[in-house]
């Protein structure tokens, strides 16, 4: 670390550092000040000269990022399937098979519905509630459409048992807000699922006047469901979420459903003890098996086959599918068929996809640099814990025993997946990813009552994406998001700690977050907070909130600060942790002025560049009601305006718009 700054400050050929420093001038928008909007004048340029691709609903830094992985992946692909000599049985074979299966649409067109004509005989043939249960419980075996669910969960307050969490519902749009919301959007929201419902039953054999109908009826049974499910703010309280139960419990809340088939089909003793997220949906499910008309049950079970199959199947079912796509995010055209069969490959074998991948595209240096960067971040945020003057000493001391707990994760899981369980057969492209989906849920149900197993992640190696898992208490990079912009081992260390090193601080911001800062070093949802540390923490946390809610985001629209406070929290804390971290790493070296840019002036030009992404007004509007991430443009406004080494940085003044007032300046560390 200490070695690059000298030599980076000894170098004098300032061409020579322009190809290293990875900040490309003709990003700027220099007709726009820094301290107008630093978010524009770090993109306007780039924004201005890459407009939303049609097949797109947004288009920035990470997603260009992601395109790359992807002819990444198409390469792979299109070589395995290729390869003739892949041994049968190898994962070369398999992933081939797989996109290959994908690609040949000529096929999947030429079969019509008829890979879900058994399902949909299935659910004709129900005449009873009896035989209604019998066919949720064997859809819930074969991982058909359910309205009922089992998986395994790590108990959030003792994180060392894995037990079976149950679930149940079944809304199909992103959010309950979708049902109950009057808005006029709302409304034509639900006019055009209505019509696109009725639409996918013609498909599946449906007539259009009972099409219709039995759409009407799906949005009012799902709208009941709506109804009793958590908001997504109430969501984000784990405590709200824990309901550790056993059987007989679980029993008494439906007893209208009998669960020991469910139990039985993927071998879970009742003795396991359960977690119900939401007793009330649970509830609800039950009322409405014995109220709800079986011709509903039955155009619900229908439309949920042919929903969740459409994009594997025939051209009708997949275009039907992609046109509610397009009204929800704006999309305008769809992607080439291989990067659908790219992103399936890489959800249904992600491991050997990803291990192919890692292979070729992830140099051994960046995980040994990403360590270091990793390890910087984590000294500096362990003084600024040890030195909070605003905390108790017993909550200081739980929290840096919360850091120095962290596990990092960097680049893909050191051991691989196996795939043997899976069958793929490239002539059978919706069986092939249901034997995938299978495996995979057998995999994870499989952990009930054993150890955690601390190998598996929760992202794929190709992701430009990176996660805090509480109840593990560890921090990952897939080996996808480790180039640049965001990460470059050759670049100059400014850029690097602007861009991954505010990504890695944003991650372990998230051990401290509304969410995260409820769990403990062990990973347990238990208060480690004293006397009335949590009440100044959930201030710092509040001024946030207020900030997001007040920011205006166009046309009338404001985020949920509630919801997004989490993901705003680890923002300002990540950006603040890289910038302390950064400085150390210089040892009271000045940093060289590069491109014209002084180290400061780079480091938040890096940040910046991160954020650079524009979104269509549909998924501007999505993005609001479902994510708990603030908008790209407001991850980089809404922070900077925190921040007073930035604002140091370019010479902003109070007034100026990238700078809140200073008594409303918000501050985690
Ligand atoms: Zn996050």
């Amino acid at each position: 670390m200490k070695i690059a700054a000298i030599l980076s400050a000894s170098l004098c050929l300032a061409a020579a550092l322009l190809a290293q420093s990875g900040y490309d001038r003709s990003n700027l928008d220099t007709s726009c000040k820094p301290c107008d909007d630093f978010w524009r004048y770090a993109n306007g340029g780039w924004l201005d000269r890459n407009s939303i691709p049609a097949r797109y609903p947004s288009w920035g830094t990470m997603q260009v990022m992601r395109d790359g992985n992807r002819e990444r992946l198409r390469a792979i692909l299109e070589a395995a399937s290729a390869n003739k000599a892949a041994k049968p049985g190898s994962n070369e074979k398999r992933i081939g098979d797989l996109y290959a299966g994908c690609m040949d649409t000529a096929r999947i067109d030429s079969l019509g519905a008829a890979p879900i004509q058994p399902l949909l005989d299935r659910v004709a043939a129900i005449a009873s509630v009896r035989d209604l249960a019998a066919v949720l419980v064997e859809f819930h075996r074969s991982g058909a459409a359910s309205p009922v669910g089992l998986m395994s969960m790590q108990d959030l307050k003792n994180s060392k048992e894995v037990i079976a969490a149950v679930m149940a519902g079944g809304i199909s749009l992103p959010d309950r807000d979708y049902y109950l919301k009057d808005d006029a959007r709302s409304k034509l929201l639900r006019d055009e699922f209505v019509k696109h419902v009725a639409r996918m039953l013609v498909l599946a054999g449906g007539k259009p006047d009972a099409a219709a109908a039995g759409a009407r009826a799906i949005l009012d049974l799902e709208t009941a469901q709506a109804r009793v499910m958590m908001t997504n703010v109430q969501r984000r309280d784990p405590y709200a979420r824990y309901h550790r139960m056993d059987f007989a419990a679980l029993s008494a809340l439906t007893p209208d459903f009998d669960w020991k088939p469910v139990f039985r089909n993927v071998n879970v003793p009742e003795s396991t003890a359960i977690n119900v997220a939401e007793p009330d949906v649970l509830k609800q499910f039950n009322s409405q098996l014995k109220a709800a008309p079986l011709d509903t049950w039955r155009v619900w079970l229908r439309w949920r086959v042919a929903s969740a199959a459409a994009p594997r199947l025939s051209k009708p079912f997949f275009d039907e599918n992609f046109s509610f796509t397009a009204i929800m995010t704006g999309v305008k055209e769809q992607e080439p068929r291989w990067q659908t069969c790219a992103d399936a490959v890489d959800r249904s074998l992600g491991d050997a996809l990803g291990q192919a991948f890692v292979e070729k595209h992830y140099p051994p240096e960046a995980g040994k640099r990403m360590n270091e960067l990793v390890e910087n971040l984590r000294v500096t945020l362990r003084e600024e814990l040890a030195g909070a003057a605003w905390l108790e000493e017993s909550t200081r001391a739980n929290a840096v025993k919360k850091l120095n707990a962290f596990i990092p994760k960097i680049g893909y899981p050191r051991r691989w997946r196996d795939y043997s369980a899976v069958k793929i057969d490239s002539k059978s492209y919706l069986e092939s990813v249901r034997s995938a989906s299978l495996a995979a849920r057998a995999h994870q149900i499989a952990k009930i009552g054993k150890p955690v197993d601390r190998n598996d992640w929760g992202m794929t190696p190709p992701t430009v994406n990176a996660y805090y898992s509480p109840l593990l208490n560890e921090i990952a990079f897939p080996a996808g998001i480790l180039q640049p912009p965001m990460f470059d081992v050759r670049a100059d260390d400014a850029m690097n700690y602007g861009a991954i090193g505010a990504v890695i601080g944003h991650e372990m911001g998230h051990g401290f977050d509304d969410q995260g800062s409820k769990f403990d070093a062990e990973g347990n949802l238990k208060d480690w907070w004293t006397g009335g540390d949590r009440k100044k923490f959930e201030a710092r946390a509040a001024c946030v909130i207020d900030e997001f809610n007040a920011l205006d985001v166009g046309d009338g629209l404001r985020h949920n600060g509630k919801l997004v406070v989490g993901e705003a929290l680890g923002d300002l804390g990540g950006l603040t942790l890289a910038f302390k971290a950064w400085q150390r790493s210089l040892g009271g070296k000045p940093a060289p002025v590069i491109d014209g840019f002084t180290g400061e002036q780079r480091f938040f030009l890096a940040f910046a560049r991160v954020w650079g992404a524009q979104y269509r007004a549909e998924a501007v509007r999505l993005q609001l009601n479902t994510n708990p991430h603030p908008l790209p443009r407001f991850r980089a406004i809404g922070t900077l305006q925190n921040v007073p080494a930035f604002h140091k940085a370019f010479d902003c003044k109070a007034g100026d718009a990238m700078v809140r007032p200073p008594d409303k300046q918000c501050k985690l560390w």
